[in-house]
């Protein structure tokens, strides 16, 4: 699959150790409570396995899907809530995990949603960042890296249900899908 990829922009070690860095910020912010980390389905479910593992902290976990993007690679602006999560989140400290942050459309969407079911406190930790792409005042609280306006995949991030599996994050060359 490398041979799609015109450039790799985070390796896995790479990827391992920021990470690593991020768990262990959200451990000391979070000492003493009980998170409940909510997974946005399908893109965040790499991250978020690497990310608990290395929570020192007693959690509990849920997921939701929503869709914003068919097989293009730009958002369609309309957002679905497809799966919603399975327990009440109120009075829950909720950090919601999502493998990227683009135009912020999915995810201001999401927040709105889950701010209104009065949780505790409700936090936003995103693998990847694209500033320069925003649409919406939001901005993550945790970020792996920000990264310029390319179109990525791996580490659960797809092209068209594909490359989620890859352990770094590629940039895909544009004649894979042009
Ligand atoms: P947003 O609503 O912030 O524009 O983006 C929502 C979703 O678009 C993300 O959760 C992700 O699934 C997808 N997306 C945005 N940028 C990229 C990208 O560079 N690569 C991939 N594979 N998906 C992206
Ligand atoms: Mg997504
Ligand atoms: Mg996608």
């Amino acid at each position: 699959m490398e041979q799609d990829m015109q450039q790799i922009l985070f390796t896995q070690d790479q990827v391992a150790a920021r990470v690593q860095e991020l768990a262990a910020q959200i451990t000391r912010d979070y000492a003493g409570k009980t998170p409940l980390v909510v997974g946005v389905l399908r893109g965040s479910f790499i991250f978020m396995a690497d990310l608990v593992r290395h929570l020192d902290l007693p959690l509990t976990l849920d997921f939701m899907a929503a869709s914003s993007y068919g097989a293009g690679t730009t958002s369609s602006g309309l957002v679905n809530i497809r799966l919603d999560l399975h327990d009440d989140i109120a009075g829950r400290d909720v950090l919601l995990v999502e493998d990227i942050l683009d135009t912020g459309n999915t995810l201001s969407k999401l927040v709105a949603e889950l701010k209104g079911r009065h949780p505790a406190s409700l936090k936003l930790c995103v693998l990847l960042d694209k500033p320069e792409r925003r649409t919406r005042p939001l901005e993550a609280d945790y970020v792996g890296f920000t990264i310029p306006d390319a179109f990525v995949v791996g580490c659960g991030l797809d092209y068209d249900q594909k490359y989620r599996q890859l352990p770094y994050i590629g940039v895909l060359k544009p004649s894979v899908y042009e």
